[in-house]
């Protein structure tokens, strides 16, 4: 009765399953890895210090919220059928990124930054766009808000913010801005300090 002699590693005559801390150990294994698996593409964001969750996807090689990858894809083709070529340096920010920009802004040693959880890249809104094509610049102001992008951050041109799509965010960016100032007024207000 009780445990057989041995107390350590595997018994060639029982069964596989009956072996000490294998199934414990699988079923670790299944509970880690499966939730990685199912989530793959949904993190936590922040918007302006409010925990969230993002659905992202990879554009690019960046990872960027799915809402402001499908605006971003129709603008890049639109651009590429008017011989300007767009690409993303910088979508979705987590947490910890913000923080080491952050942390680079405070010891001098990179652009300045907003705080963790503050920065709209960490809600999925902000790209950060290449602009090696010397006309890129150009068209974004001329075109970007028709896809509901808006250059929200001054002394920044390649910081672009998916601001929603609407015939008055074609034809007039500013009232959209002063509109997103009003509800997020504190948050904007530094961001225009401070680079995103
Ligand atoms: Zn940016």
């Amino acid at each position: 009765m009780g445990r057989p002699g041995s107390t350590s590693g595997l018994d060639p005559r029982r069964p596989l399953w009956q072996a000490p801390g294998i199934v414990r150990r699988a079923l670790l294994a299944l509970i880690v890895i499966a939730p990685t698996w199912a989530a793959a593409d949904t993190v936590t964001g922040y918007d302006h210090g409010k925990k969230i969750k993002i659905q992202v996807t990879k554009v690019d090689g960046a990872v960027v919220a799915v809402r402001t990858a499908k605006a971003y894809r129709q603008m890049a083709k639109a651009a590429h059928k008017d011989g300007v070529e767009l690409g993303i340096r910088s979508g979705y920010r987590s947490l910890a990124q913000q923080q080491h920009l952050y942390d680079a802004f405070l010891k001098g040693q990179g652009n300045s930054a907003a705080p963790p959880g503050m920065s709209n890249h960490e809600n999925g809104t902000a790209l950060d766009l290449k602009l090696t094509d010397p006309d890129a610049h150009k068209w974004l102001v001329k075109h970007a808000a028709k896809y509901g992008f808006a250059a929200t951050v001054p002394g920044e041109p390649w910081h672009w913010e998916f601001v929603g799509s609407t015939a008055t965010a074609a034809a007039k960016p500013a009232p959209v801005k002063a509109k997103k100032r009003t509800a997020h007024k504190h948050a904007e207000e530094q961001e225009e300090e401070s680079a995103f």
